[in-house]
């Protein structure tokens, strides 16, 4: 019998070079909770402040108050730091080795299809584990210069180098994508090499991931969509596999 999981087993068993898109729901699986952007943790309440959390992790706040931004910063990072990467991501770095030319556009800030060994990878949100000063060339990652987020500190983080401002590599609210992540997703979407997309465990909220969805569907390129609800994309799924991004993951590729 032919169901859509059969199906979309058959195409990817296939297919040559794959997209995967990815957000929350993927680090779901691996506990952290889903969020939209970097603040989700707390979607829908208030800070401590009485802030909305789009209004606390915004780059006008830093400017203005970066002890309250890195204060959810630093919940962020440590939720993070706490979770590892699990069987869903492992699978998407299996499946690039297995056809080089695949692809992963994440939302996700964790870091895990980094640490699980995919290679393409745009991280269009960025990485909460890499750390800059704004004042000087000062570089460092979260596990050096902030013990993994695990040790209380006075924040906001001052540069060792200069005094300066530290931050982290993730896009704040109001704030423009980064331009490395953004030029390489726009080539892809010039050419669209890809024999198929997968979108796992996104609401597909943001434009720039809904579009290399739309452009699929107009080139005729078959859309798989992992995700227990729909989401803004689902009517533009060839096949929609409702369940948790892990469990379908492995069932898509164990089973191919
Ligand atoms: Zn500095």
């Amino acid at each position: 019998m032919t169901t859509p999981l059969s199906s979309a087993q058959q195409l990817i068993k296939s297919a040559k070079s794959v997209l995967f898109i990815t957000g929350a729901g993927l680090s779901a699986d691996s506990g952290l909770p889903t969020y939209r952007g970097v603040g989700g943790l707390y979607e829908g309440q208030r800070t401590d402040e009485g802030y909305a959390i789009e209004t606390a992790l915004s780059a006008s706040m830093f400017r203005r108050h970066p002890e309250i931004t890195w204060k959810y910063l630093w919940q962020i990072g440590s939720a993070c730091y706490q979770a590892k990467f699990n069987q869903g991501h492992t699978i998407i770095a299996e499946i690039e080795k297995n056809k080089p030319n695949t692809w992963v556009l994440t939302q996700n800030i964790d870091g895990f299809h980094h640490q699980a060994g995919s290679k393409n990878l745009i991280e269009i949100h960025g990485r909460a584990e890499r750390l800059y000063c704004l004042d000087c060339d000062f570089q460092s990652t979260a596990e050096q210069l902030l013990a993994n987020y695990q040790q209380t500190i006075n924040l906001p983080p001052q540069c060792p180098q200069c005094g300066g401002l530290i931050r982290p590599d993730v896009v704040l609210f109001e704030e423009m994508l980064p331009e490395k992540a953004l030029s390489q997703l726009y080539q892809l979407l010039e050419t669209m090499p890809f024999d198929m997309v997968v979108v796992v465990g996104t609401s597909a909220q943001f434009p720039y991931i809904q579009q290399p969805v739309v452009i699929a569907k107009q080139l005729a390129i078959p859309v798989i969509e992992i995700n227990p609800i729909d989401s803004e994309l689902s009517h533009l799924a060839t096949y929609h596999l409702r369940g948790g991004a892990a469990e379908m993951l492995t069932k898509l590729w164990k089973m191919a």
